[in-house]
């Protein structure tokens, strides 16, 4: 598994600026899509553009995994 940290760069496509963008990792707290609880603490890429979460690397995929678990 190939992890990132907090200050790695990459690209991915922005759903905001619609086309495909420069990306920094950062650590985020991030609310899940329904809402139902925030993940602190998360390294998720972010736009260089207009600063909106734009793609979660594996290893904040498994956390995210395990807060959904825990609230439902
Ligand atoms: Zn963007």
């Amino acid at each position: 598994m190939k992890t990132v940290k907090a200050g790695d760069k990459s690209k991915a496509i922005c759903h905001e600026c619609q086309c495909v963008v420069e990306t920094t990792f950062m650590i985020r707290d991030v609310a899940l899509s329904d809402n139902s609880a925030i993940v602190e603490n998360l390294l998720v890429a972010v736009c260089n553009n207009c600063d909106a979460v734009v793609a979660l690397p594996q290893q904040s995929a498994e956390k995210v995994n395990e807060t959904i678990n825990k609230v439902s």
